[in-house]
């Protein structure tokens, strides 16, 4: 049997925009953990006849059940009763819990009320799983090799005692089995165009499942292998993960998470290498990201925001001429403003950005054609972009590509 778990919140909280179940996020953790791949969650009303169809339909795939919420002792707490009614088995009072209820009031001079014996109430056969910060016990319940657990719904219990309860008795029932992943960060291409590249190779495994997300010039593929064995699990990582990066190359900018503007600083550092920004439809946003990282101070030396064309002339001295004739939004001020970015605050390079955001097109340069510059040692390179989206996006794209092209010519 494969070893799949489903997650069922209960609380009709959580079906409004008051809460959100947050406890399924530590629980799919805890299990990914142990090489167990949470396969369905679901958020149910306090309704126990839907709870108790969830668990019935929960079983039929998957052989770990947990249930968070619904052990209080009010009348929409009905975890317990869904439970029962799901297994087919009665709800048992069991004395010494109504005494551990009683004793807990009494220590707090308060007076129990009689629902407080609701939490008393466990499913023939289940174990009682103890909860030292709150009156509600969580269950484990065993039926067909499958098991079904019951945990309060506050954090602060179902925490505790799904790492000290659960956990141990779950990794008793499974075999060793490990999860291990990859991610790599692409930027420089599409979607599309990067899983028709590399779906050749990842479509043809299931283990490890690949995964893509993508943001704006930031695509990340996930791979994740479960196997018995750390080395196997590696073994069937490299199978595809090594194809796949001798298909993307260098337009993989990260191995282990880094964000672009982390790595292309990691870079500038190791080349004992400076950067200088001059920025005009970004506004400062590439300035920003560079310097959103700690330590940037090592490498940007500073930036020109040189947003209308008198700035451009002014702070950077770019030549009245050239912008009359090719305009600011043009290759030719492009490549200038990274020069001169470079050569006023002596960085090793310039990087620049021009272009037009939109949503109206001031230069009469279409929306969405934005010129990236850099200027090193070796010489200069422009890029002309022609990106989709809105303002947002293409101020947004602008600044990874010019991360980017720096990125790529460090060192050159
Ligand atoms: P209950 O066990 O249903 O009485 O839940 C008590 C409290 O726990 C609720 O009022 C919520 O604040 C919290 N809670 C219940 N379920 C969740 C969940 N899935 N994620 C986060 N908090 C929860
Ligand atoms: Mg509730």
């Amino acid at each position: 049997m494969s070893h799949n778990a489903e997650i069922i919140a209960v609380g009709s909280e959580m079906l409004t925009s008051q809460r959100l179940d947050t406890n399924s996020l530590y629980i799919a953790d805890q299990l990914n953990g142990l090489g167990v791949e949470v396969c369905r969650k679901l958020v149910i009303g306090d309704d126990c006849a839907l709870v108790a169809e969830a668990v019935q339909d929960a079983m039929r795939h998957a052989d770990i059940v947990i249930l968070s919420g619904g052990l209080g002792p009010t009348e929409d707490d009905l975890t317990r009763e869904a439970v029962a009614r799901a297994l087919g088995r009665p709800l048992q009072m069991r004395h010494d819990l109504v005494e551990a209820i009683e004793e807990r009031f009494r220590r707090r001079q308060r007076k129990m009320a009689e629902n407080n014996k609701r939490q008393a109430y466990v499913i023939e056969g289940g174990e009682v799983l103890p909860n030292p910060n709150g009156t509600a016990v969580g269950q484990w319940i065993e039926e067909n090799g499958h098991v079904v657990i019951l945990l309060p719904g506050p954090p602060g219990e179902l925490k505790p005692m799904f790492t000290r309860e659960c956990m141990p008795r779950l990794a008793q029932r499974l075999p060793a089995q490990v999860i291990r992943t990859r991610l790599y960060r692409v930027t420089g291409m599409t979607e599309s165009d990067l899983d028709h590249l590399i779906a050749p190779v990842y479509s043809k495994f299931t283990n490890p499942a690949t995964t893509i997300l993508a943001s704006p010039f930031d695509i990340h593929v996930h791979l994740r292998a479960r196997c018995s064995t750390e080395q196997e699990a590696e073994r069937l990582l490299a199978e595809v993960g090594d194809p796949v990066v001798e298909l993307l190359g260098d337009r993989i900018f990260s191995r282990n998470g880094d964000s672009l503007e982390a790595v292309t600083g990691a870079e500038l550092r190791k080349a004992g290498a400076t950067v200088a920004v001059a920025e005009s439809c970004t506004g400062g946003m590439l300035a920003e990201r560079i310097t959103a990282v700690p330590a940037s101070s090592d490498y940007f030396v500073g930036g020109f925001l040189v947003y209308n064309n008198s700035m451009k002339e002014s702070l950077l001295g770019i030549d009245h001429a050239l912008i009359e004739r090719h305009t600011a939004v043009s290759p030719e001020a492009a490549q200038a403003m990274a020069e001169q970015a470079r050569a006023r605050a002596g960085a090793t390079y310039g990087v620049s950005t021009t272009g037009e955001a939109g949503p109206e097109s001031s230069t009469g340069v279409p929306v969405g054609i934005v010129y990236i510059g850099f200027a090193g040692p070796g010489g200069s390179e422009v890029r002309k972009l022609n990106l989709p989206g809105d303002r947002t996006r293409i101020r947004m794209f602008a600044t990874q590509a010019a991360l980017d092209l720096l990125r790529r010519n460090i060192g050159k």
